[in-house]
């Protein structure tokens, strides 16, 4: 497997070269909403500490990254007033993957809404920031 890179676009954000719509932050986990989202709340959840995907992250990231995805994923359930959540998380490319930082696909989904393609559409900063906000108000309560 490739060695880590660390200019890809979430290592980026993570050290503040380019903005994201922030949903939680902690010691070892930051979560934003996915600009191309799949359905409305589409959220990433990701490792700070460097890690390409699945395949090499510390036990105890993945832990922390997996508990936080639990939280999004209860959040996002009451502020879409979704009916379930998916989650996705790529490995290499011919698993999917197109950024090479690890990170976890929390999508609320309705009831008999299919989601949209990956990379379909971008989603108008307006929106996102309302839905950001939203999002990391109910992480806080
Ligand atoms: P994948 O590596 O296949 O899990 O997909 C990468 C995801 O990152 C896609 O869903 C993209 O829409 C999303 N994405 C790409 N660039 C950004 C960005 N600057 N901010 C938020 N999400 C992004």
């Amino acid at each position: 497997m490739p060695s880590y890179y660390p200019q890809n676009i979430f290592a980026k954000i993570l050290r503040g070269e380019l903005p994201c719509y922030k949903v939680y932050e902690d010691d070892k986990v930051l979560a934003f909403l996915d600009i191309m989202p799949r359905a409305p709340g589409h959220t990433l959840v990701l490792p700070k500490a460097p890690a390409r995907n699945l395949l090499d992250v510390k036990p105890d990231d993945l832990a922390a990254v997996a508990v936080v995805s639990q939280r999004v994923a209860n959040a996002a359930m009451k502020v879409f007033a979704a009916d379930g959540i998916t989650i996705q998380q790529f490995n290499e490319g011919a698993g999917g993957q197109v950024v090479f930082h690890l990170h976890v696909h929390v999508i609320p989904r309705q009831a008999g809404v299919a989601m949209k393609p990956p990379a379909s559409a971008k989603e108008k900063p307006d929106v996102l920031a309302d839905q950001a906000l939203k999002l990391s108000a109910a992480l806080k309560s």
